[in-house]
């Protein structure tokens, strides 16, 4: 069991997918906060039967999941269900992360959050490796990588914390402006790093 936590997060096209991918090359248990959100409210759920028993059968598609983005239709325009279905939702995927930490049998685990900062679960964990890049970087990957458009990216990227305020959290720092040759060499470093510090905790 792992008991040691590394928290990684990063604003949106920073890298944390490519720096996870990296960590669990070498062995390491990853547990990511965007599946675990898709778990919580999928069909039989808990979660999902509490949506449905609020807003009808209407937030189903066909197959009987989550209509996911007539979900976020509704909570743009109702502040009120956004803060309902928080309420609802982060309990549940916290106990979640928490059972899949605890169950972890790397010699630490990473817990990927790509709202650690935003939603303060950077204080839960032992460690904070932050990704960054510049906005520009950000910007031009995720564009490429989700065949999306600028306007949509930088408002997804308006939403969340800034640059500044993830750095003021982290104790450990990827800069990502280079190769991925470089982040392989980054990701060893900070490896052997975490390797000590979870068996000196
Ligand atoms: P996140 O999970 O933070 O949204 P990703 O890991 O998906 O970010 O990275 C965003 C995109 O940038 C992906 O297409 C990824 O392959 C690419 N990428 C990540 N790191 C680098 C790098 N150092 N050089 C070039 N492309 C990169």
């Amino acid at each position: 069991m792992s008991t040691y936590v590394v928290g990684v997060s990063g604003g949106i096209g920073s890298g944390k997918t490519t720096v996870t991918n990296l960590f669990a090359e070498l062995g390491i248990d990853i547990i990511d906060a965007d599946v675990i959100a898709r778990e919580v409210v999928a069909p039989q759920t808990l979660g999902l039967n509490a949506i449905v028993a609020k807003l009808g059968q209407d937030i189903l598609d066909n197959h009987g999941h989550l209509n996911r983005a007539l979900l976020r239709q509704l909570v743009f325009t109702q502040p009120d269900l956004k803060e309902w279905l928080n309420q609802l939702l982060h309990p549940l995927i916290r106990e979640q992360m928490q059972k899949q930490t605890q169950g972890a049998s790397s010699p630490y685990c990473i817990l990927s959050v790509p709202l650690l900062v935003e939603n303060q679960g950077y204080k839960t964990v032992d460690r904070v490796l932050i990704v960054d890049v510049s906005e520009a970087t950000q910007l031009q990957r995720t564009v490429l990588r989700d065949n999306s458009n600028v306007e949509q990216i930088s408002a997804i990227m308006r939403a969340q914390a800034s640059r500044e305020q993830r750095l003021a959290v982290a104790d450990d720092v990827i800069e990502n402006e280079g190769s991925e040759q470089e982040l392989i060499e980054k990701v060893a470093q900070l490896h052997q790093l975490y390797l000590s510090l979870a068996e000196s905790a």
